[in-house]
């Protein structure tokens, strides 16, 4: 399986906004972007932006903020692509689906590459079942709760005591004894993480132009 394993703040510097990748280190002055906001690399310098870097930095900030690679990223699409509602809106509400950011948006998880990790390595079931595919794509009414062991149920405790983003609404907060949640409903436009328009909002039909192309 390919991973990204670069730093990451790498990855906001280049698309030049916070993508929120290190959990609470983001809401703090470490962040690079505070500190050193340009490109990394030797050649610092932004220059002109073409139409076609419009939209390619615009599919990069989605893709890095979700924590995906190419390929994934263009089976999202042409699932998007394929169904019957607009493809921006069915490609954010996939994204917004993904096992990995549900248990990051119920607070289980500093952030999506920690909540990977939680459900890569057996700490979270889907409806009662073991499952370790950070990718699955959660379907509405599943439940997603931690395995029932000291060790999973301790680290996911601290981790929701320091989670500062509230619920969203299509998820909901079932049981505590081990941490449980489900997903009431499909998320839409509005449901999206509000950290992802806080910089610069989302402009998804660039988004298709450049997958289309
Ligand atoms: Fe690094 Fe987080 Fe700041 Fe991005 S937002 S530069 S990941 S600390």
């Amino acid at each position: 399986m390919a991973r990204h394993i670069d730093p990451v703040c790498r990855l906001c510097r280049r698309e030049g906004i916070k993508l929120y990748l290190k959990g609470s280190r983001c809401e703090s002055p470490k962040c690079a972007i505070e500190r050193r906001n340009q490109p990394p690399g030797m050649h610092t310098r932004r220059g002109k932006q073409t139409e076609y870097g419009d939209r390619l930095r615009e599919k990069q900030k989605l893709k890095r903020f979700y924590g995906i690679l190419e390929r994934q990223f263009r089976r999202y699409f042409s699932l998007a692509a394929r169904s019957t509602e607009n493809t921006g809106e069915a490609l954010l509400s996939l994204l917004e689906r993904r096992l990995d950011n549900v248990v990051h948006r119920l607070g289980f998880a500093p952030s999506r590459a920690a909540a990977r990790q939680l459900v890569a390595h057996g700490h979270i079931t889907l409806n009662g079942k073991n499952c370790d595919i950070p990718s699955l794509i959660v379907k509405k009414g599943d439940t997603i709760a931690v395995k029932n062991r000291p060790k999973s149920i301790a680290q996911v405790k601290l981790n929701q005591t320091a989670h500062m983003e509230p619920i969203p609404d299509f998820l909901e907060i079932t049981g505590s004894e081990p941490p449980e949640g489900m997903l009431k409903s499909v998320p839409g436009r509005g449901d999206v993480d509000p950290r992802l328009n806080k910089d610069r909002e989302l402009n998804e039909q660039l988004i298709i132009e450049f997958c289309s192309r």
